[in-house]
């Protein structure tokens, strides 16, 4: 069964791939080609559901096969010391269309007014899913410290600065594999999955 992943993000769309080894999983641009969609939803559900009924509803428009499993994921980093900010605007943190780069330098820049070199944060991770005409979310999430500087180029996003707990060094300094066994999206993923397991006899 196909599964197509309701996101642009190459990064999220390697992890998804490498979550999910044996199945194809269809960037839904590879279908449905460049579609707007406003995340103007005010939690990582809402966004994530927005997502998942966007292409969900184009998929039918074009008829588009009659069984597909559809993922969505809205995810973000939060810094209690900045009451969670960035949070659901991680993506856009420098502005629209801001690189991972400049999202970086700008929670760096913020940390840096505020006088702090080093503070908690974690990860989110919502899915949102579609399988069988249902839709479902379930959530994941990472904790750890952000630095005030990048070190490494594994993983994307704010992972050159975050150091998971239990570790010494950046997620972009760890393996995947490391990643992988610790994330907000494994977390997330392997809840909704285990909802589909059951059903996964006619995957
Ligand atoms: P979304 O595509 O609107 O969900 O925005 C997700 C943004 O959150 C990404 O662009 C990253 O900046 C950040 N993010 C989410 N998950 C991760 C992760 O696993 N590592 C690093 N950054 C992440």
């Amino acid at each position: 069964m196909d599964i197509i992943v309701a996101s642009g993000n190459k990064g999220k769309i390697r992890e998804i791939e490498k979550y999910l080894p044996s199945f194809q999983i269809i960037p839904f641009k590879d279908i449905l080609g460049d579609i707007t969609i406003i995340e103007d939803g005010l939690s990582f559900k809402e966004n994530a559901t927005i997502k998942l009924k966007a292409i969900q509803e184009a998929l039918v428009k074009i008829n588009y096969k009659n069984s597909y499993i559809i993922i969505a994921d809205d995810s973000g980093i939060s810094v209690p010391l900045l009451d969670n900010t960035p949070g659901i605007y991680s993506a856009r943190y420098a502005g629209v269309n801001a690189t991972d780069k400049q999202n970086n330098q700008k929670l760096i820049s913020t940390l840096k007014e505020k006088h702090i070199t080093q503070t908690d944060a974690f990860y989110t991770a919502c899915i949102a899913i579609y399988y069988q005409n249902t839709i479902f979310t379930t959530h994941g999430w990472m904790h750890g410290t952000v630095i005030l500087e990048e070190k490494g180029s594994n993983g994307f996003g704010y992972d050159p600065m975050f150091i998971p707990n239990g570790f010494d060094k950046t997620l972009g300094e760890l393996s995947y594999d490391i990643k992988k066994s610790l994330s907000h999206r494994t977390k997330a993923l392997d809840l909704a999955f285990k909802y589909i397991l059951p059903f996964s006899s006619k995957i």
